[in-house]
């Protein structure tokens, strides 16, 4: 088992460690694979929708537009391998360049951006098959969300000098990687990094919590552009009108300051390495933590009530499919296959197990038809044995016994 630190440091992983050491240590020392949730799959769509919707002319980046692009992009976020057939120039050619760094063809062969791949088609297919619940609600969030981010920037203005950016820096002998959803240049040459977020807008006093990567981004910005941006923004895509755009000046000091920090917190993780001690720091986002189960902090930290509500919406926990174990790439049977194998999620109200009943997904009966069965045999018994119990109590069995058939449906 690997027991070493990433050569490179990126944004999410900082965060990770700061946020709690164990986390980190599960996902990037055990790299442990961490599945989507229908809120991070509609969070990730809404970011492809919304880098493909500056492949269009400014005129045509409309919220209309920005629709039609949702199905094609699910199609890329379902299944990266089959951009493959994407012509050159198409928006879905530009979508697996940008997304993986490198052609789909380039990335098959037994590399760990192939098995990573191979992953994520796994990992959608679990979790969303085709035609399911799943995927239908988030194609619907997603759909939401692109149309509320036109309540704050109208794209048809901005020009991006670049989207999904890939750059690396250094800091005092620390590597750090990442990926800029968008980098704008104003008319007077002055550069503004931009990060999507489709998650809640955050309350003021955990903005500065919120700006940690962007902070990271503008020191690799400085470095690879010669110049520091002027501005970080956070665009909450889900917010109200004339509260989805954050802004942060960046200053000299912001920049040094987010130096000294991610190299302070590089010698915390060499020091966690040496002596493997990863301490669980339990938190507000316990609940939404992959690794939760595993963790007898964590979930003792998080009321029982609490930990039933974020089950709801956060990640499904499905066992790990043995081909999709780093190191273990994912034969194309196996992948067009995965979505006829038992699913186990937990039992949610936004994620239910959906049976797979060949190409079309049954329909559970609905409650409105039980209890309609319910009051009119109730009536007809009450009339005919002229006695109001015989009726309630046959209305009350038939509405008992389709809740106990919906359940098991
Ligand atoms: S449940 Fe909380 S304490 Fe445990 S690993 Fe996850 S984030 Fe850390």
């Amino acid at each position: 088992m690997a027991n070493e630190l990433p050569n490179r440091l990126s944004p999410s992983r900082s965060a990770d460690f700061e946020q709690c050491p164990r986390l980190f240590h599960f996902k990037t020392i055990l790299e442990r694979p961490v599945f989507s949730s229908q809120a991070t799959a509609a969070g990730r769509l809404t970011h492809l929708v919304l880098d493909e919707l500056f492949e269009l002319k400014n005129q045509d980046r409309s919220p209309v537009e920005a629709e039609k692009l949702i199905e094609p992009s699910w199609e890329v976020l379902y299944n990266p391998l089959k951009s493959r057939q994407a012509e050159v120039g198409s928006p879905l050619e530009s979508q697996i360049r940008n997304r993986k760094g490198a052609w789909a063809e380039e990335i098959l062969e037994g590399t760990p951006e192939a098995t990573r791949a191979a992953f994520d088609v796994r990992d959608m297919e679990i979790l969303a098959p085709p035609n399911s619940l799943a995927m239908h609600q988030i194609l619907k969030d997603t759909r939401r969300f692109v149309k509320s981010y036109f309540k704050h920037e109208q794209p048809e203005l901005v020009d991006p000098l670049g989207r999904e950016v890939h750059l690396n820096c250094e800091v005092e002998g620390v590597q750090i990687h990442g990926i800029i959803d968008r980098l704008d240049s104003t008319p007077s040459g002055d550069l503004i990094v931009v990060d999507y977020k489709t998650g809640k807008t955050p309350r003021a006093d955990q903005l500065d919590d919120r700006f940690s990567a962007l902070k990271l981004y503008a020191l690799m910005v400085a470095q690879n552009y010669e110049r520091a941006p002027v501005e970080l923004q956070l665009i909450y895509v889900r917010a109200n009108v004339g509260n989805g755009i954050k802004r942060l000046p960046v200053t000299k000091q912001l920049l040094e300051t987010a130096g000294k920090d991610i190299v302070e917190l590089r010698r915390k993780m060499e020091g966690a390495i040496e002596n493997d001690h990863w301490p669980a720091t339990p938190g507000p986002l316990c609940p939404y933590c992959a690794f939760r189960n595993e963790c007898p902090e964590g979930r003792a930290f998080v009321p029982d009530q609490q930990w039933t509500r974020a089950r709801q919406t956060s990640t499904a926990i499905r066992p790990v499919p043995r081909s999709t174990m780093p190191g273990r790439p994912t034969s194309s049977k196996t992948s067009a296959t995965a979505h006829r194998r038992p699913v186990i999620h937990e039992e949610t109200s936004v994620n239910r197990p959906t049976k797979s009943r060949g190409a079309g997904r049954s329909k559970r009966p609905s409650n409105t038809g039980f209890w309609v069965a319910g009051i009119v045999t109730g009536l007809y018994l009450t009339g005919h044995f002229q006695n109001l119990l015989i009726g309630v109590g046959a209305a009350t069995a038939i509405i008992y016994a389709g809740s106990k058939v919906r359940e098991h449906l």
